[in-house]
């Protein structure tokens, strides 16, 4: 039986295989870090994320929950340390909470060091307890803007007391929360150091983001991109940052805020390589495998297993997909197009 129905389970099994990274890309990076959208759905439309009026994909494309369980238990089998579920929202996704407690399996086996999420917070007040129950210790929650009007016009709709009651509740079941935030020229620029030190005074790390040109959206991305060099300089003038060693393999550098004592991560994909270190894969809520945020390559694991492929196959069709990882990506932000035509909430963030 699996969790969520009474079809056959098809879980790759993870006990004969030896632990430790077996997943080695054409470039030596180990592959340890795996992201997945769990559905391309959201309760929320970022400006920078989503058109006012999206179409969303038809369910009978949108993987189901056995099937991401069996291809995220199979990259577990393979070696991936750390699963992060995201979306969309993943908390919209109905069933996500029988997902997460199949996942957390993997977390009592030793098989994975953190199973965890990306989330817009507005569900994390109700489901926070759930999450913790099934080993849930980190939660990563978006938030640009504390201030009501401004959170409602960026997401289209959103009420921010409902996020900061969800970060309640998440720190309450004792997650470690850590406030993610985009950069906008025109937004939240000035709002910057506040929501940084907001954040600090609640014991949470804060990461900034720079916009990314990931999908069609219904406005000109290069007038809201904010350069985190410029805004590094700007919070030097009258804070002390200390560069922190950073270990995660991705692309944030973190510094110290002396004056706050908190951990402030910057996202800079454009202007920053991080190419070099990078350890991990995306899978999409279709089950397409993008091996690099920033560029088109895709491999359709939704194919091999709807295919009828068996556990051996379905890992022939994995290490095939992650020896073509690029060696980069190819972020413009000046070019007038998307580099890549997917939208975020498709990849998962
Ligand atoms: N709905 C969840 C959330 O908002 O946290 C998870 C999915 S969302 C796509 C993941 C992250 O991607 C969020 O922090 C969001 O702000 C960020 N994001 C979305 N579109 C982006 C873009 N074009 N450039 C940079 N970050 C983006
Ligand atoms: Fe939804 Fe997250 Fe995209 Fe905002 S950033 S529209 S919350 S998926």
């Amino acid at each position: 039986m699996t969790p969520y129905d009474d079809s056959p389970a098809q879980a790759v099994s993870t006990a004969s295989r030896t632990p430790g990274p077996s997943l080695i890309d054409g470039f030596g990076r180990a592959v340890t870090y795996l992201r997945v959208s769990v559905t391309d759905r959201c309760d929320l439309r970022c400006v920078y994320c989503m058109a006012e009026h999206m179409t969303f994909l038809p369910k009978a494309q949108v993987l189901t929950l056995e099937e991401l369980d069996r291809l995220a238990s199979a990259f577990v089998g393979l070696g991936v340390r750390k699963l992060r579920l995201t979306g969309g929202e993943p908390l919209v996704r109905k069933g996500f909470m029988a997902l997460v407690a199949s996942l957390s399996r993997h977390l009592r086996s030793g098989a994975l060091d953190e199973l965890t999420l990306t989330t817009n917070g507005s569900q994390l007040e109700r489901y926070a307890a759930d999450l913790a129950g099934h080993g849930v210790r980190r939660v990563n929650v978006s938030l640009d803007t504390l201030k009501p009007d401004l959170f409602r016009a960026l997401t289209r709709g959103g009420d921010v007391a409902r996020v900061i009651a969800g970060i309640d509740a998440a720190q309450a079941e004792g997650m470690a929360v850590k406030i993610n935030t985009v950069a906008l020229r025109h937004d939240n620029a000035d709002e910057i150091p506040a929501l940084i030190q907001w954040a600090h005074a609640r014991g949470c790390d804060i990461t900034l983001i720079e916009t990314m040109p990931l999908g069609e959206v219904d406005h000109d991305r290069t007038d809201q991109f904010l350069s985190l060099k410029d805004v590094r300089q700007d919070l030097s003038a009258f804070w002390t940052l200390k560069d922190i060693p950073d270990a995660t393999g991705g692309p944030a550098r973190y510094v110290r805020v002396a004056e706050t004592g908190g951990r402030l991560g910057l996202i800079t994909p454009l202007s920053n390589h991080f190419c070099d270190t990078c350890n991990r894969v995306r899978l999409t809520c279709t089950g397409t495998l993008h091996t690099c945020l920033g560029r088109d390559d895709a491999s359709d694991l939704r194919a091999v297993i709807r295919s009828g492929a068996n556990d051996a196959e379905l890992i022939d069709a994995i290490f095939a997909a992650i020896s073509s990882k690029p060696k980069g990506h190819d972020f413009q932000i000046a070019a007038s197009r998307p580099a890549v035509a997917r939208h975020m909430s498709t990849t998962g963030g």
